[in-house]
C-alpha cells in the first residue's frame, strides 16, 4: 500500500534504470488539464491486442504519425464547433488543404479553385497540382455561375473560401453548394477567416471544411496547426489516411498549446470583432485613405450577403488602401511601431501586413492588379486590446504617411 512505482523499482534490481518506462501510477483523481502526450508509439498488451487496435475493434493508439491523443482531443473540439462528424488535424493549413487533394484526387480529376485563394494555397493550385497531372481552373467564388462555367466533367471538387485573404470577399457559399451539389462535385470550404463563430459551412451545404488552426482558433501566433473535417465517414478517412500516409500530421505540443487557445476563442473572437468595426469606421473618414474594406461596411461590395450569411458577425479582419505607394507605405509602418506589422493573423493583438510584400508577392502583376492589390493596400488582424489605442497609433502613422505622400499625389497610388 502506498508505494510509489519509483519506490517498487528501487526494490527492484531489474529495474534499476532510468531507462525503464516509469508505469502511471494508478490514481482516483484525474488531471484538470489535458495531458501532453509525447510518446511516439504506444504499447501492446499482445500482438493480438495491437492487431483489435489497427482494425479499429478496440480504442487506442499505435504510432504517433498515426494519431495520438491531444491531436484526438483537438480534432473533436472542432468537429463540435463546425459541426463535423469527424476531423483530421495536421502539421499546418497547408497540410490540411494537402491533406484533401491527395486524399481525395484521383487520375484525370479538375478542380476549380476560387480565383481569390490564400496566396500560398493558390500556389498549391496553380503550380504543384498540374505538376502532377491534375488540372486545374480558377474563378470568381463571388459568383455562382462564374464558378459553373469552369466546371467540366470530370470536375471532382470546387474549393473556396468563406471570406477571402486580404479583399475580404464573401463567396456565394450557397450558390456553389446547390451547384456542387447538382453536379456532383465536392465542395471544399476554407473557413479560416469567418470561423464557425460567423459561418458553419456544413449547415450550408459544404463537404469538407478546412481551417489554419494557426490563426484565430488557435489564437495567439505560437503554433502551426490545421484542420479538415467532413460529415462523411468514408471521406474523413481519406483525409486521415493521406495526413498519415504523406507525413502531414502533428506533434502532441502543438496540438495542446492549440487547445489551450481554443479555450477562450469565443470570448476573444466576439473583443476582436468588435474591435474590428469600431476601426473600420474610424479609419474610413480619415484623409490619406481611399478606401477601407470590411465586409459589414454598406460599400462592401457583398455587404448584402455576408449580413445574411453570417448573422451580423463581420468578422476581425479589415483591409485599407493608403493614398501614395510603397514609400507612404514604409512610412505607415515606421510610425506605427506598436502594432506589429507581420505576416499572419488571428493573433491576440492587432496586427499589419502588406500583402504584396509578403503573401501576395509571388504573384504576376497582372494577377495582384486582378485582386486589387496596390503598394498603398494592408489588411488589419484586429485583436483584443483597447480599440482606442489601436485608433490613435494607425490614425497617427496614416498622418505621416499622407503628408509625405502629398494629397496632390492622390493619383500616383
Ligand atoms: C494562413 C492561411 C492558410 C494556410 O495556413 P498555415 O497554417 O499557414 O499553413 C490557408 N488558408 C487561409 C485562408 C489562411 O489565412
Amino acid at each position: 500500500m502506498g508505494e510509489s512505482w519509483l519506490e517498487k523499482m528501487q526494490d527492484d534490481r531489474d529495474h534499476r534504470s532510468i531507462v525503464r518506462r516509469a508505469p502511471v501510477t494508478n490514481s482516483a483523481t484525474q488531471p484538470l488539464v489535458t495531458p501532453v502526450w509525447p510518446a511516439t508509439a504506444w504499447t501492446a498488451e499482445s500482438p493480438d491486442a495491437l492487431d483489435a487496435v489497427y482494425e479499429g475493434r478496440a480504442p487506442g493508439y499505435t504510432y504517433a504519425r498515426e494519431g495520438h491523443p491531444n491531436a484526438a482531443v483537438l480534432a473533436s473540439k472542432i468537429d463540435w464547433l463546425e459541426g463535423a462528424e469527424a476531423g483530421t488535424i495536421t502539421g499546418s493549413g497547408m497540410a490540411a488543404l494537402s491533406a484533401v487533394l491527395l486524399g481525395l484526387l484521383c487520375e484525370g480529376d479538375h478542380v476549380v479553385g476560387g480565383a481569390h485563394l490564400y496566396g500560398r494555397s493558390l500556389r498549391l493550385l496553380r503550380q504543384e497540382l498540374p505538376r502532377m497531372g491534375f488540372a486545374v481552373s480558377l474563378s470568381d467564388a463571388a459568383d455562382a455561375d462564374a464558378i459553373a462555367l469552369a466546371l467540366r466533367p470530370e470536375t471532382r471538387m470546387i474549393v473556396v473560401e468563406t471570406v477571402t485573404n486580404p479583399m475580404l470577399q464573401v463567396a456565394d457559399i450557397e450558390g456553389i453548394a446547390a451547384l456542387a451539389r447538382r453536379e456532383e462535385v465536392l465542395l471544399v470550404v476554407d473557413n479560416t477567416f469567418t470561423t464557425p463563430r460567423a459561418f458553419r459551412p456544413f449547415d450550408h451545404g459544404a463537404d469538407i471544411v478546412i481551417h489554419s488552426v494557426t490563426k484565430l482558433l488557435a489564437g495567439h501566433s505560437d503554433v502551426t496547426l490545421g484542420y479538415a473535417g467532413t460529415r462523411d465517414p468514408d471521406t474523413a478517412q481519406a483525409i486521415a489516411e493521406a495526413a498519415a500516409s504523406w507525413g502531414l500530421t502533428p506533434a502532441p505540443w502543438e496540438c495542446w498549446l492549440a487547445e489551450r487557445g481554443l479555450h477562450s476563442f469565443a470570448l476573444r473572437y466576439d473583443r476582436a470583432q468588435e474591435n474590428a468595426a469600431e476601426l473600420a469606421a474610424h479609419l474610413a473618414g480619415l484623409p490619406g485613405i481611399r478606401r477601407v474594406i470590411y465586409p459589414g461596411l454598406p460599400g462592401h461590395p457583398q455587404h448584402a450577403r455576408a449580413a445574411r450569411l453570417f448573422a451580423g458577425n463581420f468578422g476581425t479582419m479589415l483591409g485599407f488602401e493608403l493614398e501614395g505607394g510603397r514609400e507612404a507605405a514604409n512610412t505607415l509602418v515606421r510610425a506605427a511601431r506598436h502594432i506589429p506589422f507581420a505576416p499572419t493573423l488571428g493573433d491576440v493583438a492587432t496586427t499589419l501586413s502588406h500583402p504584396l510584400s509578403s503573401s501576395h508577392r509571388a504573384l504576376r502583376p497582372t494577377e495582384q492588379r486582378m485582386l486589387g492589390l496596390s503598394e498603398g493596400f494592408f489588411r488589419v488582424s484586429v485583436g483584443i486590446e483597447d480599440i482606442d489605442l489601436v485608433k490613435d497609433e494607425l490614425e497617427a502613422a496614416v498622418a505621416a504617411a499622407f503628408a509625405q505622400a502629398g494629397p496632390s499625389r492622390e493619383a500616383a497610388g
